[in-house]
Protein backbone atom coordinates (compact mmCIF):
# COMPACT_ATOMS: atom_id res chain seq x y z
CA UNK A 1 0.00 0.00 0.00
CA UNK A 2 1.05 3.59 -0.98
CA UNK A 3 1.49 5.75 2.78
CA UNK A 4 1.92 9.12 2.40
CA UNK A 5 2.40 11.85 4.75
CA UNK A 6 2.81 15.52 3.93
CA UNK A 7 6.06 15.38 4.50
CA UNK A 8 7.60 12.31 3.16
CA UNK A 9 8.14 10.82 -0.15
CA UNK A 10 7.38 6.95 -0.16
CA UNK A 11 7.35 3.97 -2.45
CA UNK A 12 5.43 1.14 -2.19
CA UNK A 13 6.94 -2.33 -2.65
CA UNK A 14 6.21 -3.98 -5.54
CA UNK A 15 3.74 -7.00 -5.20
CA UNK A 16 2.27 -9.15 -7.57
CA UNK A 17 -0.62 -7.16 -7.63
CA UNK A 18 0.26 -3.41 -7.22
CA UNK A 19 3.42 -1.77 -9.04
CA UNK A 20 5.86 0.34 -6.94
CA UNK A 21 4.58 4.61 -6.91
CA UNK A 22 6.82 7.44 -6.09
CA UNK A 23 4.47 10.36 -4.23
CA UNK A 24 6.02 13.69 -3.40
CA UNK A 25 5.24 15.67 -0.18
CA UNK A 26 2.58 17.53 -1.74
CA UNK A 27 1.11 14.03 -3.15
CA UNK A 28 1.46 14.23 -6.10
CA UNK A 29 2.15 10.22 -7.79
CA UNK A 30 5.03 11.03 -10.13
CA UNK A 31 4.74 8.34 -13.27
CA UNK A 32 6.73 10.33 -15.80
CA UNK A 33 9.78 10.98 -16.98
CA UNK A 34 11.48 13.32 -19.51
CA UNK A 35 15.11 12.09 -20.10
CA UNK A 36 17.13 14.60 -22.40
CA UNK A 37 19.48 12.79 -24.78
CA UNK A 38 21.33 15.67 -26.10
CA UNK A 39 21.82 19.64 -25.09
CA UNK A 40 22.75 20.28 -28.91
CA UNK A 41 20.33 21.13 -31.68
CA UNK A 42 20.10 22.07 -35.87
CA UNK A 43 18.34 24.75 -35.04
CA UNK A 44 18.25 27.75 -32.85
CA UNK A 45 14.73 28.50 -31.51
CA UNK A 46 14.77 32.12 -29.96
CA UNK A 47 12.63 31.27 -27.25
CA UNK A 48 14.74 28.30 -26.48
CA UNK A 49 18.41 29.14 -27.22
CA UNK A 50 20.88 32.07 -27.84
CA UNK A 51 22.66 32.29 -31.50
CA UNK A 52 26.19 31.83 -30.07
CA UNK A 53 25.43 28.40 -27.94
CA UNK A 54 27.99 26.68 -25.89
CA UNK A 55 27.00 23.18 -25.32
CA UNK A 56 28.26 21.17 -22.68
CA UNK A 57 31.71 19.06 -23.27
CA UNK A 58 31.77 15.73 -24.54
CA UNK A 59 32.70 14.33 -20.81
CA UNK A 60 29.64 15.64 -18.78
CA UNK A 61 27.27 14.17 -21.09
CA UNK A 62 25.86 10.89 -19.92
CA UNK A 63 26.12 7.81 -22.44
CA UNK A 64 23.53 6.18 -23.96
CA UNK A 65 23.95 3.29 -21.40
CA UNK A 66 23.90 5.99 -18.47
CA UNK A 67 21.02 7.49 -19.66
CA UNK A 68 19.25 4.05 -20.13
CA UNK A 69 20.06 3.28 -16.62
CA UNK A 70 17.90 6.12 -14.98
CA UNK A 71 14.95 5.48 -17.74
CA UNK A 72 14.92 1.77 -16.41
CA UNK A 73 15.54 2.69 -12.63
CA UNK A 74 12.30 5.18 -12.79
CA UNK A 75 10.68 1.83 -14.43
CA UNK A 76 11.22 -0.10 -11.75
CA UNK A 77 10.26 2.31 -9.55
CA UNK A 78 6.62 2.81 -11.24
CA UNK A 79 7.24 5.24 -14.28
CA UNK A 80 4.78 4.37 -16.94
CA UNK A 81 5.73 6.57 -19.39
CA UNK A 82 9.47 8.35 -20.62
CA UNK A 83 9.90 10.68 -23.25
CA UNK A 84 13.09 11.60 -25.13
CA UNK A 85 13.87 15.33 -25.54
CA UNK A 86 16.21 17.62 -25.71
CA UNK A 87 17.99 19.57 -27.26
CA UNK A 88 17.03 17.97 -30.41
CA UNK A 89 16.64 14.08 -29.40
CA UNK A 90 17.47 12.92 -32.97
CA UNK A 91 21.02 14.14 -33.59
CA UNK A 92 22.39 12.06 -30.77
CA UNK A 93 24.32 9.36 -32.38
CA UNK A 94 23.31 6.09 -31.90
CA UNK A 95 19.52 7.17 -30.77
CA UNK A 96 17.26 4.66 -32.38
CA UNK A 97 19.63 1.89 -29.92
CA UNK A 98 18.77 3.99 -27.20
CA UNK A 99 15.08 3.76 -27.43
CA UNK A 100 15.21 0.18 -29.15
CA UNK A 101 16.41 -0.62 -25.18
CA UNK A 102 13.87 1.29 -23.60
CA UNK A 103 11.25 -0.33 -25.41
CA UNK A 104 12.24 -3.46 -23.87
CA UNK A 105 11.55 -2.16 -20.22
CA UNK A 106 8.86 -4.43 -19.17
CA UNK A 107 7.07 -1.60 -16.88
CA UNK A 108 7.11 1.19 -19.87
CA UNK A 109 3.52 1.77 -20.89
CA UNK A 110 4.27 4.42 -23.68
CA UNK A 111 7.75 5.58 -25.41
CA UNK A 112 7.32 9.26 -26.24
CA UNK A 113 9.13 11.72 -28.19
CA UNK A 114 9.63 15.22 -29.02
CA UNK A 115 11.63 16.35 -32.23
CA UNK A 116 11.82 19.56 -34.28
CA UNK A 117 11.00 17.31 -37.20
CA UNK A 118 14.03 17.86 -39.51
CA UNK A 119 14.91 14.73 -39.50
CA UNK A 120 11.70 12.85 -39.30
CA UNK A 121 12.00 11.47 -43.69
CA UNK A 122 14.82 9.30 -42.41
CA UNK A 123 13.63 8.67 -38.90
CA UNK A 124 10.33 8.39 -38.08
CA UNK A 125 9.67 4.52 -39.11
CA UNK A 126 12.58 3.41 -37.05
CA UNK A 127 11.87 5.12 -34.41
CA UNK A 128 8.13 3.31 -34.72
CA UNK A 129 9.93 0.12 -35.00
CA UNK A 130 12.19 0.85 -32.03
CA UNK A 131 9.06 0.97 -30.18
CA UNK A 132 7.98 4.98 -30.02
CA UNK A 133 4.29 4.77 -29.67
CA UNK A 134 3.94 9.36 -29.24
CA UNK A 135 5.78 11.63 -31.24
CA UNK A 136 5.46 15.57 -30.76
CA UNK A 137 6.80 17.89 -33.43
CA UNK A 138 7.38 21.17 -32.96
CA UNK A 139 6.36 23.85 -35.56
CA UNK A 140 5.90 27.47 -35.43
CA UNK A 141 4.90 28.68 -38.74
CA UNK A 142 3.86 27.51 -41.80
CA UNK A 143 5.79 30.33 -43.71
CA UNK A 144 9.52 29.38 -44.78
CA UNK A 145 11.05 32.76 -44.05
CA UNK A 146 8.99 33.58 -40.67
CA UNK A 147 10.08 29.82 -40.10
CA UNK A 148 13.67 30.43 -40.79
CA UNK A 149 13.43 33.73 -38.69
CA UNK A 150 12.47 31.66 -35.64
CA UNK A 151 14.45 28.59 -35.77
CA UNK A 152 17.56 30.99 -37.19
CA UNK A 153 18.74 27.40 -38.95
CA UNK A 154 15.71 25.70 -39.78
CA UNK A 155 14.01 24.80 -43.12
CA UNK A 156 10.19 24.89 -43.52
CA UNK A 157 10.28 22.13 -45.71
CA UNK A 158 12.06 20.15 -44.02
CA UNK A 159 10.02 19.86 -41.17
CA UNK A 160 7.07 19.47 -43.57
CA UNK A 161 8.14 16.44 -45.42
CA UNK A 162 9.30 14.90 -41.34
CA UNK A 163 5.57 15.35 -40.91
CA UNK A 164 4.49 13.68 -43.79
CA UNK A 165 6.69 11.14 -42.72
CA UNK A 166 5.52 10.14 -39.61
CA UNK A 167 1.86 10.55 -40.90
CA UNK A 168 2.56 7.28 -42.37
CA UNK A 169 4.23 5.27 -39.91
CA UNK A 170 1.18 4.62 -37.79
CA UNK A 171 2.45 6.42 -34.82
CA UNK A 172 -0.58 6.26 -31.99
CA UNK A 173 -1.17 9.62 -31.83
CA UNK A 174 1.11 12.65 -33.51
CA UNK A 175 1.01 16.25 -32.00
CA UNK A 176 2.47 19.62 -33.24
CA UNK A 177 3.68 21.63 -30.53
CA UNK A 178 3.65 25.50 -31.26
CA UNK A 179 4.64 28.60 -29.20
CA UNK A 180 3.20 31.87 -30.20
CA UNK A 181 5.34 35.39 -29.93
CA UNK A 182 3.63 38.44 -30.09
CA UNK A 183 5.44 39.88 -32.98
CA UNK A 184 6.75 36.79 -34.68
CA UNK A 185 3.44 34.56 -35.34
CA UNK A 186 0.39 35.30 -33.29
CA UNK A 187 -1.84 35.84 -36.89
CA UNK A 188 -1.17 32.35 -37.91
CA UNK A 189 -2.97 30.46 -34.86
CA UNK A 190 -5.29 29.75 -37.38
CA UNK A 191 -3.62 28.75 -40.44
CA UNK A 192 -1.46 26.02 -38.33
CA UNK A 193 -4.95 24.99 -36.28
CA UNK A 194 -6.27 24.51 -40.19
CA UNK A 195 -3.00 22.46 -40.94
CA UNK A 196 -3.29 20.42 -37.80
CA UNK A 197 -7.48 19.87 -38.04
CA UNK A 198 -6.76 18.73 -42.22
CA UNK A 199 -4.49 15.84 -41.31
CA UNK A 200 -5.94 14.91 -38.11
CA UNK A 201 -3.48 15.97 -35.84
CA UNK A 202 -3.01 17.03 -32.33
CA UNK A 203 -2.09 20.64 -31.86
CA UNK A 204 -0.74 22.44 -28.98
CA UNK A 205 -0.15 25.57 -28.35
CA UNK A 206 2.71 26.10 -25.74
CA UNK A 207 3.14 29.94 -23.88
CA UNK A 208 6.79 31.03 -23.97
CA UNK A 209 8.40 30.25 -20.58
CA UNK A 210 11.50 32.70 -18.86
CA UNK A 211 13.29 29.98 -18.89
CA UNK A 212 17.34 31.81 -19.75
CA UNK A 213 17.69 35.18 -21.73
CA UNK A 214 16.13 35.18 -24.70
CA UNK A 215 18.83 37.25 -26.90
CA UNK A 216 16.30 38.60 -29.56
CA UNK A 217 13.43 39.58 -27.87
CA UNK A 218 12.23 40.72 -24.40
CA UNK A 219 9.61 37.66 -23.23
CA UNK A 220 7.49 39.98 -21.39
CA UNK A 221 6.93 41.71 -25.12
CA UNK A 222 6.26 38.46 -26.55
CA UNK A 223 4.46 36.11 -24.26
CA UNK A 224 1.13 35.79 -25.54
CA UNK A 225 -1.80 34.32 -23.16
CA UNK A 226 -3.04 30.94 -24.48
CA UNK A 227 -6.99 32.63 -23.19
CA UNK A 228 -6.38 35.01 -26.45
CA UNK A 229 -5.12 31.93 -28.23
CA UNK A 230 -8.40 30.12 -27.41
CA UNK A 231 -10.77 32.83 -28.44
CA UNK A 232 -8.77 33.00 -31.90
CA UNK A 233 -9.43 29.06 -32.60
CA UNK A 234 -13.21 29.62 -30.85
CA UNK A 235 -13.68 32.40 -34.15
CA UNK A 236 -13.49 29.52 -36.67
CA UNK A 237 -13.97 26.16 -34.81
CA UNK A 238 -16.34 24.84 -31.97
CA UNK A 239 -14.83 23.25 -29.30
CA UNK A 240 -15.65 21.06 -26.80
CA UNK A 241 -14.13 20.70 -23.14
CA UNK A 242 -12.64 17.01 -22.78
CA UNK A 243 -10.80 15.79 -19.63
CA UNK A 244 -7.92 13.92 -21.86
CA UNK A 245 -4.70 14.78 -20.29
CA UNK A 246 -2.45 12.38 -22.06
CA UNK A 247 -0.21 12.63 -19.09
CA UNK A 248 0.49 16.13 -18.92
CA UNK A 249 -0.46 19.45 -18.40
CA UNK A 250 -2.58 20.06 -21.57
CA UNK A 251 -5.70 21.35 -21.37
CA UNK A 252 -7.54 18.97 -24.55
CA UNK A 253 -10.51 20.51 -26.33
CA UNK A 254 -12.41 18.71 -29.23
CA UNK A 255 -13.69 19.67 -32.38
CA UNK A 256 -17.30 17.67 -33.24
CA UNK A 257 -16.68 15.31 -35.99
CA UNK A 258 -12.51 15.95 -36.18
CA UNK A 259 -10.11 13.34 -35.27
CA UNK A 260 -7.89 16.33 -33.77
CA UNK A 261 -7.66 17.84 -30.39
CA UNK A 262 -6.19 21.24 -29.66
CA UNK A 263 -4.20 21.81 -26.50
CA UNK A 264 -3.28 24.55 -24.10
CA UNK A 265 -0.23 24.00 -21.88
CA UNK A 266 -0.57 28.02 -19.91
CA UNK A 267 1.88 27.89 -17.40
CA UNK A 268 2.36 31.39 -17.66
CA UNK A 269 -1.72 32.36 -17.43
CA UNK A 270 -2.87 29.14 -15.47
CA UNK A 271 -0.80 27.07 -12.63
CA UNK A 272 -1.01 23.44 -13.33
CA UNK A 273 1.17 22.77 -10.36
CA UNK A 274 -1.24 20.51 -8.46
CA UNK A 275 -1.79 18.27 -11.13
CA UNK A 276 2.23 17.78 -12.12
CA UNK A 277 3.39 14.10 -12.08
CA UNK A 278 6.71 14.52 -14.11
CA UNK A 279 10.31 15.37 -13.36
CA UNK A 280 13.07 15.72 -16.17
CA UNK A 281 16.95 14.65 -16.51
CA UNK A 282 19.28 16.80 -17.89
CA UNK A 283 21.91 15.21 -20.11
CA UNK A 284 23.94 16.05 -17.59
CA UNK A 285 22.33 13.81 -15.01
CA UNK A 286 20.85 16.77 -12.85
CA UNK A 287 16.93 15.52 -11.93
CA UNK A 288 15.03 18.70 -12.15
CA UNK A 289 12.02 18.47 -10.01
CA UNK A 290 10.43 20.89 -11.56
CA UNK A 291 10.56 23.28 -14.87
CA UNK A 292 10.83 26.67 -12.63
CA UNK A 293 12.59 25.92 -9.94
CA UNK A 294 16.52 24.97 -9.38
CA UNK A 295 15.75 21.73 -7.24
CA UNK A 296 17.77 19.23 -8.58
CA UNK A 297 19.62 16.08 -7.72
CA UNK A 298 22.95 15.29 -9.17
CA UNK A 299 22.63 11.44 -10.99
CA UNK A 300 25.47 11.32 -12.80
CA UNK A 301 27.94 11.17 -9.58
CA UNK A 302 26.07 8.12 -8.57
CA UNK A 303 25.84 6.75 -11.81
CA UNK A 304 29.86 7.02 -12.27
CA UNK A 305 30.60 6.33 -8.93
CA UNK A 306 33.24 8.51 -8.70
CA UNK A 307 34.92 7.61 -11.95
CA UNK A 308 33.90 11.21 -14.04
CA UNK A 309 35.56 9.42 -17.04
CA UNK A 310 33.12 8.11 -18.93
CA UNK A 311 33.90 5.90 -22.04
CA UNK A 312 32.06 6.55 -25.18
CA UNK A 313 34.11 4.05 -27.01
CA UNK A 314 32.24 1.17 -26.49
CA UNK A 315 28.99 3.17 -26.23
CA UNK A 316 26.82 0.58 -27.68
CA UNK A 317 28.42 -2.47 -26.46
CA UNK A 318 28.00 -0.95 -22.87
CA UNK A 319 24.29 -0.24 -23.76
CA UNK A 320 23.64 -3.79 -24.35
CA UNK A 321 25.25 -5.25 -21.54
CA UNK A 322 23.61 -3.48 -19.22
CA UNK A 323 20.14 -4.53 -20.37
CA UNK A 324 21.46 -7.99 -18.97
CA UNK A 325 22.61 -6.20 -15.61
CA UNK A 326 20.73 -5.20 -12.29
CA UNK A 327 20.15 -1.42 -11.86
CA UNK A 328 22.36 -0.21 -8.98
CA UNK A 329 20.30 0.80 -5.81
CA UNK A 330 21.59 3.38 -5.16
CA UNK A 331 20.57 5.07 -8.13
CA UNK A 332 16.89 4.43 -6.93
CA UNK A 333 17.36 5.30 -3.97
CA UNK A 334 18.67 8.47 -4.70
CA UNK A 335 15.99 8.78 -6.88
CA UNK A 336 13.38 8.15 -4.47
CA UNK A 337 15.33 10.58 -2.15
CA UNK A 338 15.07 13.58 -4.72
CA UNK A 339 11.13 13.06 -4.66
CA UNK A 340 11.20 15.28 -1.20
CA UNK A 341 12.98 17.78 -3.03
CA UNK A 342 9.99 18.44 -5.52
CA UNK A 343 8.75 21.89 -4.99
CA UNK A 344 5.02 22.69 -4.34
CA UNK A 345 4.56 25.09 -7.61
CA UNK A 346 6.97 27.13 -10.26
CA UNK A 347 6.82 31.40 -9.89
CA UNK A 348 6.70 32.11 -13.52
CA UNK A 349 4.70 35.05 -13.31
CA UNK A 350 6.39 36.55 -10.16
CA UNK A 351 8.72 39.31 -11.25
CA UNK A 352 10.21 39.11 -7.81
CA UNK A 353 11.40 35.57 -8.40
CA UNK A 354 14.74 34.30 -9.25
CA UNK A 355 13.53 32.40 -12.65
CA UNK A 356 15.76 30.14 -13.80
CA UNK A 357 18.83 30.61 -15.45
CA UNK A 358 19.06 27.61 -17.71
CA UNK A 359 17.64 27.97 -21.07
CA UNK A 360 15.26 25.00 -22.46
CA UNK A 361 17.80 22.86 -24.36
CA UNK A 362 19.49 22.43 -21.06
CA UNK A 363 16.24 21.87 -19.44
CA UNK A 364 14.95 18.83 -21.46
CA UNK A 365 12.17 20.67 -22.76
N1 LIG B 1 14.10 19.92 -30.20
C1 LIG B 1 12.86 19.34 -29.87
C2 LIG B 1 11.71 20.25 -30.28
O1 LIG B 1 11.96 21.39 -30.62
O2 LIG B 1 10.58 19.79 -30.23
C3 LIG B 1 12.72 18.92 -28.42
C4 LIG B 1 13.25 19.87 -27.39
S1 LIG B 1 12.39 21.43 -27.29
C5 LIG B 1 13.28 22.19 -25.98
C6 LIG B 1 10.83 20.93 -26.62
C7 LIG B 1 9.72 21.93 -26.69
O3 LIG B 1 10.04 23.03 -25.87
C8 LIG B 1 9.47 22.49 -28.08
O4 LIG B 1 8.11 22.26 -28.42
C9 LIG B 1 9.75 23.96 -27.96
O5 LIG B 1 8.88 24.71 -28.75
C10 LIG B 1 9.52 24.21 -26.49
N2 LIG B 1 10.24 25.34 -25.93
C11 LIG B 1 11.55 25.63 -25.98
N3 LIG B 1 11.83 26.75 -25.29
C12 LIG B 1 10.67 27.20 -24.78
C13 LIG B 1 10.29 28.31 -23.96
N4 LIG B 1 11.18 29.18 -23.51
N5 LIG B 1 8.99 28.43 -23.62
C14 LIG B 1 8.06 27.53 -24.05
N6 LIG B 1 8.36 26.47 -24.82
C15 LIG B 1 9.64 26.30 -25.18
FE1 LIG C 1 16.28 23.01 -30.95
FE2 LIG C 1 13.92 22.29 -30.03
FE3 LIG C 1 15.27 24.27 -28.85
FE4 LIG C 1 14.28 24.66 -31.26
S1 LIG C 1 13.10 24.25 -29.39
S2 LIG C 1 16.36 25.17 -30.58
S3 LIG C 1 14.46 22.69 -32.16
S4 LIG C 1 15.86 22.17 -28.92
Amino acid sequence: MTITTNTTTQTTPLTASSQPKMIDKFGRHIDYVRLSVTDRCDFRCVYCMTEDMTFLPRKDVLTLEEIYQVGRAFTELGVSRLRLTGGEPLVRNNVIALVQALGRLPGLRELLLTTNGAQLVQMAAPLREAGVNRINISIDSLDPDRFKRITRTGRLDKVLAGIEAARGCNFDRIRLNTVIMKGYNDDEVLTLTDYAVERGLDIAFIEEMPLGQASDHLREETVCSNDWVLEQIQQRYTLQNTSDTTAGPSRYYRIPGERSRIGFISPMSHNFCGDCNRVRMTVEGRLLLCLGNEHSADLRKILRAGNEQNNRRDEMAQLEASEELPVSSELKAAIIAAMDLKPERHHFYESDYAQPVRLMNMTGG
